[in-house]
């Protein structure tokens, strides 16, 4: 066999859906894929996964490399990590990418540990230079000030793993074909060196910014959290979902999943007002790539109007509570 061949994509699921990341991913594997000429592939692993295969495929793989084993039930860093390098070592992937989610950068970074290759985290840019053969994984640094490219010149495969919501799943094609491969993994649970007891779902999550179409976000410009209200009573009016800045989250406005931006949340609404926000290019890259953005700030020069589609210049407790008005009027 040729060695490191091909573009991995490491397909997450949670309860029996395939996370957007992955979908995502796959959107962006397929971009580098056809640029090297070489096949994308899905890793697929969990039990009972055989029908999220066809998924995979109609996302943009050419392969899936699947192991169904009731090991595999639920996400284990041990038997997930022992799977994926027993297929990496077995088909030699040239790249390799996950989602920067919580399992993603768990799972990641043990397979990286155990094949000794390098792993580029967080990533927001993709690309990849054909001749060198070498993937491009560029992400913020500085305090997000500078995108920093970081190559992986000498280890293979070359990983990473990448936010949700900044790349683009492309349209399901049900007539695309693809070769799906079952792997036989030799797992036994009594080898396994944890056991998951019981999952408990997180209850006090008051929103789900990455799902949202419509967002009203607040900045410290609300003056307080009396005045972070009027942000609460407009997302109430249009059926909107709160965000917020670092700042605001800090003096206890919001709740911090709640936050947008490089250390909070990448979200990629319809319509984003930002409302008392200054723009700062790190609550900017968590909300650049919303379809329509609006901006109330009283300072002209702030640098969110930089990002706005629309811009209203003016004292936000004069504007919110007129667009409050009209929207009820609607
Ligand atoms: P400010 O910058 O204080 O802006 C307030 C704005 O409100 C001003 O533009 C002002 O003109 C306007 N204003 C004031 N009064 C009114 C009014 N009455 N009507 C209308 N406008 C008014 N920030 C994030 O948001 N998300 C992150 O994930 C994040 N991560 C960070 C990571 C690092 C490593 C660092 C160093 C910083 C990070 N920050 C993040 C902080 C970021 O740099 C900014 O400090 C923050 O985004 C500013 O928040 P703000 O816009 O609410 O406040």
């Amino acid at each position: 066999m040729e060695e490191n061949r091909g573009i991995w994509v490491f397909i997450e699921v949670t309860d029996g859906k395939v996370e957007g990341v992955s979908l995502e991913l796959l959107g962006a594997g397929r971009k580098l894929a056809d640029k090297l000429e070489v096949p994308l592939a899905g890793v697929l692993l969990g039990h009972d996964v055989r029908k999220i295969s066809a998924k995979v495929i109609e996302y943009g793989a050419d392969i899936v490399y699947m192991a169904d084993h009731a090991v595999l039930e639920l996400y284990r860093t041990e038997a997930f990590m022992k799977a994926v390098v027993a297929m990496a070592e077995k088909y030699k992937p040239e790249i390799f990418l996950y989602g920067a989610t919580p399992n993603g950068k768990d799972l990641a970074s043990a397979v990286a540990t155990d094949l000794s290759t390098g792993l580029t985290a967080d990533t927001t840019m993709l690309d990849v230079d054909p001749e060198k053969r070498l993937l491009e994984a560029s992400r913020p640094a500085f305090g997000g000030n500078i995108m920093a490219t970081i190559l992986c010149k000498k280890h293979r495969p070359q990983m990473a793993t990448v936010r949700p919501k900044v790349m683009k799943a492309l349209e399901p094609d049900a007539s695309r074909k693809g070769e799906v491969i079952e792997e036989e993994i030799h797992l036994e649970e009594s080898e396994m060196r944890t056991k998951v007891l019981q999952i408990v779902k997180e209850t006090t999550k008051t929103a789900n910014l990455a799902e949202a179409h419509v967002i009203v976000a607040g900045g410290k410009g609300m003056g307080d959290k009396n005045g972070f209200m009027l942000i609460h009573e407009l997302a109430k009016t249009i059926g909107a979902t709160v965000g917020g800045t670092r700042d605001v989250v800090e003096a206890g406005w919001l709740p911090h999943d709640q936050q947008i931006g490089q250390t909070g949340e990448t979200v990629t609404p319809k319509i984003y007002f930002a409302i008392g926000i200054s723009g700062a290019i790190q609550h900017v890259v968590g909300m650049k790539n919303s379809e329509l953005i609006i901006a109330i700030n009283k300072d002209p020069d702030a640098p969110i109007f930089d990002v706005a589609t629309y811009g209203l210049v003016g004292d936000a407790f004069e504007i919110v509570p007129q667009l409050i008005e009209k929207f009820k009027e609607l």
